[in-house]
């Protein structure tokens, strides 16, 4: 029997993946629907070669373009757009890939796990902002929610198969976050002030989107990670440890309290974690190559720059503040990472932004969709504010 796919941000690094595992298996999966926000030109592309039955765009005008453009392809995908059909195309698949990056992904997310999808998360940002409702919304529903961010997907793996309850009741007393430590290791600070853009986005291990490159970047990835782990596993932040580990081999582990410490390995590619929710329980060829230890070499391990990379001491905290801290923390790095991507703030002002967006902030509980995108709103206003004041000031 093939199952239904509707793959959410199909036009970046994540939904080309999926694409490309999902062609491998014709035979399990048909392809129901593929979303992207504008990149018109990429979303015809996708469709003329794997013919879904629904593509959606953000906009009108992109929309009437693609329905074009297909039928003189003679490709009969039929063309919707906006949130609402992102939402209809969500919760109508049998597996959903939430690939859209950003919080742009937390209503369309939502709308797949309360129609009790499998969905598989890639993104993280809707997690980070809607923790607790979103892992209510799972448990209510039903839905199977898969972690496709290698490193949850890694400790996944590495859990027992029912280890929803808490970590102490399957033994399990650390979970291991490993972190490459991004493009910028081992520079010195004077030469973080001189991070061009480019530069961020060259990223030693992994092929990304830019955004997702910034904050590997910055650290800020690894931040938002902490967060996503502790929902995903129900662990404190304490329990969650960072181990930079340059080589991204080990995807992540998990410590028991035996002594045993458990690690997934494999190389570099998002087709792993992919095929793997894509499948789950069982297992199917992605096309990644297999791992060669001996190329490798070796596996190094070293303690994170809490100096160097504050934006990991800004998660934990907006992590311990809890309710709707997280979703500022979000909403601030994301308006900070847009303004050094269009080069208006150098490298080192995306923490320093942050910080003062959530210092200006007061928090309160985040138990509804309405709270959580009305703090998500409001910190993008406050973060836009001091980007002004802070050209005005020269
Ligand atoms: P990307 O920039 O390559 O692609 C983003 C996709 O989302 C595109 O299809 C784009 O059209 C769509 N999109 C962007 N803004 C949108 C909006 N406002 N409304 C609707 N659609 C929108 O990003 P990516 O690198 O594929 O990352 C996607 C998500 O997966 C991110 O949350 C990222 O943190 C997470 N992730 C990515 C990787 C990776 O290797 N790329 C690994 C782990 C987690
Ligand atoms: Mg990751």
């Amino acid at each position: 029997m093939t199952q239904t796919v509707t793959v959410l941000g199909a036009t970046g690094s994540i939904g080309t993946s999926t694409l490309d595992v999902i062609a491998r298996h014709p035979d399990r999966y048909r392809l129901h629907a593929v979303t992207a926000r504008s990149s018109r030109q990429a979303l015809f592309e996708l469709c003329r070669h794997h013919r879904p039955e629904v593509a959606v765009l953000d906009h009108a005008e992109d929309a009437r373009w693609l329905a074009e453009a297909l039928t003189r392809a003679d490709v009969p995908t039929r063309v919707a757009h906006g949130e609402a059909a992102l939402c209809e195309v969500a919760a109508s698949a049998e597996i959903v890939m939430s690939a859209i990056v950003g919080a742009a992904a937390l209503t369309p997310t939502l709308a797949a796990v309360r129609a009790g999808r499998r969905v598989l998360l890639a993104n993280k940002e809707a997690l980070v902002m809607s923790g607790a409702l979103f892992m209510r919304e799972v448990a209510e529903s039903g839905a199977v929610l898969l972690p496709i961010d290698s490193e949850h997907n890694a400790i996944f793996q590495c859990l027992p198969h029912h280890h929803r309850g808490g970590l102490e009741r399957c033994g399990v007393t650390r979970l291991l976050l490993t972190a490459s430590g991004g493009p910028f290791r081992q520079w010195a600070p004077e030469q973080l002030a001189q991070v061009t853009p480019d530069q961020a986005c060259a990223h030693p291990n992994w092929s990304m989107g830019r955004k997702i490159s910034v904050d590997s970047a910055t650290m800020m990835n690894k931040g938002l990670e902490l967060i996503e782990a502790c929902w995903l596993f129900d662990a404190s932040p304490e329990q969650v440890e960072i181990v930079v580990h340059p080589q991204s081999v080990i995807h992540s582990m998990a410590a028991y309290v035996d002594g045993s410490v458990i690690a997934q390995l494999g190389n570099p590619d998002m087709r792993t974690p992919i095929g793997h929710g894509l499948a789950w329980p069982e297992r199917i060829d992605t096309g990644v190559a297999p791992l060669d230890l001996f190329a490798t070499g070796r596996l190094d391990f070293e303690a994170p720059d809490m100096a160097r990379f504050p934006c990991l001491r800004l998660a934990r905290e907006a992590m311990s503040t809890g309710g709707t801290a997280p979703a500022a923390l979000n909403a601030a790095n994301e308006v900070a990472v847009a303004a050094f991507l269009a080069e208006r703030i150098p490298f080192m002002a995306i923490p320093t932004l942050v910080e003062r967006v959530l210092a200006r902030l007061e928090h309160g509980p985040a138990d509804s969709l309405e709270c959580i995108l009305a703090m998500d709103r409001r910190a993008r206003e406050v973060a836009t504010a001091e980007l002004e004041r802070r050209e005005q000031n020269g």
